[in-house]
């Protein structure tokens, strides 16, 4: 499926203490996983909704963006809006 370019998730393994509350009926498009004891996420199959992110108390799920990704959002709002 398409993303939005600029806009990524991210997650970083040495914050992870496996709690496992990010595999527990939380994303939508099943692609968080557990692989050999580790949490594993599908960036193909990711929809960038920000789910896990929330439910990580560790801050192991990010959702990051790059300004240029922010304006082109901002801008598409802007055109909505506009017209
Ligand atoms: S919620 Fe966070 S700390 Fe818990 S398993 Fe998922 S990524 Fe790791
Ligand atoms: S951002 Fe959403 S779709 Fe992507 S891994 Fe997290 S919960 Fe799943």
């Amino acid at each position: 499926m398409d993303h939005l370019d600029g806009v990524s998730i991210d997650f970083d393994e040495d914050k992870c203490t496996c709690c496992g509350k990010c595999l527990k009926n939380v994303c939508i498009a099943e692609s968080i996983s557990l692989k050999d004891g580790k949490i594993s996420i599908n960036k193909d199959s990711c929809l960038l909704c920000g789910l896990c992110v929330n439910k990580c108390k560790q801050n192991a799920l990010n959702l990051s963006y790059i300004d240029e990704a922010v304006d082109n959002v901002i801008n598409r709002m802007y055109k909505l809006i506009k017209y």
